[in-house]
């Protein structure tokens, strides 16, 4: 998941940049509105957390820019204490939830998590696809009984394919999801990673949940229609 984080006071842009990071998210930041403008429309973004108070540019104005554009990605508003009025235009204008500062960093989490889940049309925090469950908010993979130890590029991918079930994904796509600007990409990096995360969810090749479609890119089993 790619997360963009548009947020001016340093301590609290970094700080969320490291957490979110840690949690397994790829994040692009910055402190300027213009360039959360920029960012939100060429960047495949998969849900941002926007401050209101920006110096260059007003959140709200970022915000209906976005939306404007054609870009639904979900969106998580920061507001000063107080500012309920922006609550309301926020929400107005297109934010999906909102958080008034002072809040706990796990609070930033769990909000993001439940927005992309709803916006992916998933109802609860595990994603199942046949013998395999993913667990969004502890980010524990299970295959059957057996408890699967993934490293955090692998379970990106994992979650990304799980959340887009059917759907065949190109390898520059998962890689956009996968990795920030900052980091080089390379499609072979995702060739390596589909084939370590089959052999980890798959040792003996006996559910073969991700399908590889020649020039085209890789598709998680569909789950059967009354899953
Ligand atoms: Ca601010």
């Amino acid at each position: 998941m790619r997360v963009l984080v548009v947020e001016d006071e340093r301590a609290l842009r970094e700080q969320l940049v490291k957490t979110l990071q840690r949690a397994g998210y790829a994040v692009d930041a910055t402190d300027s509105g213009e360039e959360g403008v920029f960012m939100g429309s060429e960047y495949p973004v998969d849900v941002a957390v926007l401050d209101l108070g920006l110096p260059d540019l007003d959140g709200l104005e970022v915000l209906s820019r976005w939306r404007s554009n054609g870009h639904s990605f979900p969106v998580l508003v920061l507001t000063a204490r107080g500012r309920w009025t922006e609550k309301v235009e926020g929400l107005e204008t297109g934010a999906d939830d909102y958080l008034t500062k002072p809040f706990h960093i796990e609070e930033v989490l769990a909000r993001l998590r439940a927005l992309v889940r709803r916006a992916s049309g998933f109802a609860s925090t595990t994603l199942s696809n046949g013998p395999i469950e993913l667990d969004i908010s502890s980010q524990e993979v299970r295959v059957g009984e057996r408890d699967v130890d993934l490293t955090a590029y692998e379970y990106r991918l994992l979650e990304y394919l799980m959340m887009h079930p059917g759907e065949v994904i190109s390898k520059t796509t998962l890689s956009e999801h996968l990795y920030d600007e900052e980091t080089d990409r390379d499609s072979n990096v995702v060739e390596v990673l589909v084939g370590r995360l089959r052999r980890k969810l798959d040792p003996d090749r006996s559910i073969a949940p991700i399908e590889t479609l020649r020039g085209r890119g890789y598709r998680m089993r569909a789950p059967p229609a009354d899953a």
